[in-house]
């Protein structure tokens, strides 16, 4: 028993949480000189020490000779209160376990190892006997940032010279070389510098904000904005007053909005950097962003949607931008929304969530209107600025030949930028080169072996792709169905066909093609990014990368290639994302001084979501789409759980999903109805079959607890996978 509460003496049973796939937490003795409730520890397992938090007392109940003792605890701050409970409820509610949670809330490696030292280098007293340019940069960059060390490899390569240049200042005693603890505090950041002078508009959006951060309690507003209306000033005006009262913020970006334009924005407001948690972060720079986090060494985190697992000491603000954005929604493992998330942990921990976004969803818009979140609207864009025109181009009066897609109008359009000296983007939301390679001599269309989707070719990287297991081969010669060779022809557009087209169409003009997979790494994309935003391309072929975040000051006109692409999938949110994808890419055009124009090559001008774009109304269409979702009882307006098995053979799940749709009591019990079994949208992925059922409730039934237990009732064998998706954001 503990003296105080949460503190275990040696011996005393507590209850370990590890990130091993187990259902429960393990019991254990307290080590030698005890350990307190959250302590992050080493226990064994089996033969293996592994990973865990303390989470409770010991449940006991069986006999406690065998219990084993806790290894150690490990020098890091112990997981706090609020983090253990937020990973309680977060795996309820989306039906994970808990240690999968852990892992989420652990990924950073060496937690527990101690802390290193290493080499740091900064300004020393001494003058070198003799200067040279290569020394003379070196030591202007540390006296451009005066008191910040280096390490060799840094300081060498911001001045672009070799470690031999810094070891020779270092003999010489104009540099300092010293140990330095591996995990260092980031620098302060100053919420007092002044900001941007808000307009009137600004200035109210960040009144509420601030006074929300100054409550110290929970609450949600959806900040919403015409792009470059100035969401993301007013939200720094939010994180401003967050570290004035001594909390820390959080920002997430859609991963490939986290640009470097982003951290300087950040840099220029509060004067030095936040840290940074996304994919690209080093292995040691995670490491220290999860222990400064814990500490308070870190006041401000910019990052993507596992930073909401970091182990703040005091978070009071979380900022959401881009609130809409698909990416939000982990499609792997654990399936959660981090938007969702984000506000479930805000409510725990007395914390402010900002959702902002200039095409919200409807799930927001539902929360404001049932009154749970506030709302504060942005009506114009900053400056002189203002929304691009928006017009149709109907295909159906074009001149097109087949295997051409730039109608003679938007040709037209595309010359006259041309001639003015201004970009034109051309969008089209599909990678590669073709998305079907189909053989004229027998119909056969090239599929993947491991999936149902058929291959896409992508010339840059001469294979064909397949989108959805990443499967590549050779595009071959012959048709792999009947033999004949030299028959193979790609059909429809993707956008690297669309660049021989660009090419072909204006020849004189710079075209680029952009778009994920042709770039080594996301560094080089971005890069590549902020060349063209400088001027570095006429034309700009992009997918919906080029939609989000980046300012193209000399784009004028967007023109969309197919904006009846997204229309046609059964996805219930298929309206919704056309309806902000357009507008989005539309947004791009005319941001500085210039004004901006929007064509959209379509088949049906008429269609009531191409007809709301045109025509920006937004209200209307959310108003629409609203009362169609409601009628339907669909999300947000019920519930939805997607169900998916998968295992390599066909039978077995069939029989499994239907088993299920017979036995559903506990459903019943709650008026939730179970559709399915069915193929799934996508039948086989990476050679497993999948079938998927689809639960339906309404929006006040208590849908996590009733499919626990429907669940429970069911044992499998073999290799059947099967996997819960609370609230659906796409169906395949
Ligand atoms: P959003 O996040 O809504 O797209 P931003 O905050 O990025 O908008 O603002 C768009 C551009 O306008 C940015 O370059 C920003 O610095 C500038 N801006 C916004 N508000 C102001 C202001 N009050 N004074 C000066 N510049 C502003
Ligand atoms: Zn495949």
């Amino acid at each position: 028993m503990g003296v105080e509460p949460g503190w275990f003496e040696e011996g005393a049973l507590v209850s370990v949480l590890t990130t091993q796939p187990l259902d429960r937490p393990l019991d254990y003795r307290a080590p030698e000189g005890g350990c307190r409730e959250g302590a992050f520890v080493e226990v064994p397992l089996g033969p293996r020490r592994v990973l865990g938090v303390v989470w409770g007392p010991g449940a006991g109940g069986y006999d406690i000779a065998k219990v084993r003792p806790v290894n150690a605890v490990l020098d890091v701050a112990p997981m706090r209160a609020e983090l253990r409970a937020f990973l309680s409820r977060a795996a309820e509610y989306t039906l994970t376990p808990l240690s999968a949670m852990l892992r989420l809330a652990t990924r950073a490696p060496g937690l527990g190892a101690a802390q290193t030292m290493r080499k740091v280098y900064a300004r020393g007293i001494g003058d070198p006997s003799r200067m040279t340019d290569a020394r003379a940069r070196v030591l202007d960059i540390l006296d451009e940032e005066e008191g910040r060390v280096f390490t060799l490899k840094e300081l060498a390569d911001l001045a672009g010279v070799g470690t031999g240049v810094v070891k020779g200042l270092v003999e010489q005693g104009a540099i300092d070389e010293r140990e330095s603890p591996r995990d260092l505090p980031f620098p302060r950041l100053d919420p007092d510098l002044p900001g941007m002078e808000l307009t009137p508009e600004q200035a109210v959006a960040a009144e509420t904000l601030r006074a929300g951060v100054e409550s110290g309690r929970y609450a949600t507003t959806m900040l919403r904005g015409v792009t470059g209306s100035g969401k993301t000033e007013v939200y720094l005006e939010a994180v401003a007053a967050c570290l004035s009262v001594g909390r820390q913020a959080l920002v997430l970006l859609p991963e490939i909005a986290l640009t470097a334009e982003f951290l300087t924005r950040v840099e220029a407001r509060f004067g030095a950097k936040p840290a940074e948690w996304h994919s690209g972060v080093t292995q040691t720079e995670r490491r220290r962003v999860w222990r400064m986090v814990g500490e308070g060494g870190a006041e401000l985190v910019v990052g993507a949607r596992s930073a909401l697992f970091l182990p703040y000491r005091d978070l009071g603000l979380v900022v959401v931008d881009e609130e809409h954005d698909t990416s939000y929604k982990q499609e792997d493992g654990v399936l959660y929304s981090a938007r969702d998330m984000a506000v479930l942990r805000a409510a725990i921990g007395g914390a402010q969530v900002v959702l902002a976004s200039a095409t919200p969803s409807l799930e927001t818009w539902a929360n404001v209107d049932a009154g749970k979140y506030g709302a504060l609207t942005l009506t114009s864009r900053f400056g002189p600025a203002v929304m691009p025109q928006m017009r149709a181009i109907d295909l159906r009066g074009e001149d097109l030949p087949s295997g051409r897609w730039i109608s003679p109008t938007l040709k037209t359009a595309v010359e006259a930028r041309i001639e003015r000296g201004e970009q034109s983007l051309l969008f089209l939301n599909r990678r590669g080169y073709a998305p079907v390679t189909i053989c004229r001599a027998c119909g056969h269309q090239i599929g993947c072996d491991h999936c149902d989707a058929r291959m896409v070719e992508h010339r840059f990287l001469k294979r064909l792709v397949c989108h959805q297991c990443g499967e590549t081969k050779p595009v071959p010669e012959a048709c792999p169905s009947c033999g004949v060779e030299g028959k193979l022809a790609a059909v429809g557009p993707g956008v690297e066909r669309m660049g021989e087209e660009a090419a072909a169409l204006f020849p004189d003009a710079k075209v680029e093609v952009l778009s994920s997979d042709m770039y080594g790494s996301a560094r080089a994309l971005k890069e590549r990014i902020v060349a063209i935003a400088e001027g570095d391309a006429d034309i700009v072929i992009g997918t919906q990368l080029v939609a989000k975040g980046h300012n193209f000051p000399n784009l004028t006109l967007v023109g969309v290639i197919d904006a009846d692409l997204g229309l046609q999938g059964s996805d219930l949110r298929a309206a919704e994302r056309t309806f902000q994808l357009m507008r989005q890419v539309a947004g791009r055009a005319g941001r500085a001084e210039r004004a901006g124009e929007a064509l959209l090559q379509t088949f049906q001008p008429e269609h009531p979501v191409i007809r709301a774009i045109l025509a920006g109304d937004e209200d209307r269409f959310w108003a629409a789409e609203a009362a169609e979702r409601r009628a339907a009882g669909v999300p947000p307006y019920g519930r939805m759980a997607g169900i998916v098995l998968s295992a390599p053979d066909m039978q077995a799940i069939f029989d499994l999903g239907g088993e299920m749709a017979r036995r559903d009591g506990p459903l019943r019990q709650i008026g939730a109805q179970v559709f399915g079994p069915a193929p799934a949208p996508i039948a086989r992925i990476r050679g497993r079959h999948r079938v998927r059922l689809l639960v339906k409730a309404d929006k006040a039934a208590p849908l996590q607890a009733a499919l626990s237990e429907w669940l429970r009732q069911f044992r499998w064998k073999g290799d059947i996978r099967l996997s819960v998706d609370i609230d659906p954001q796409s169906f395949y």
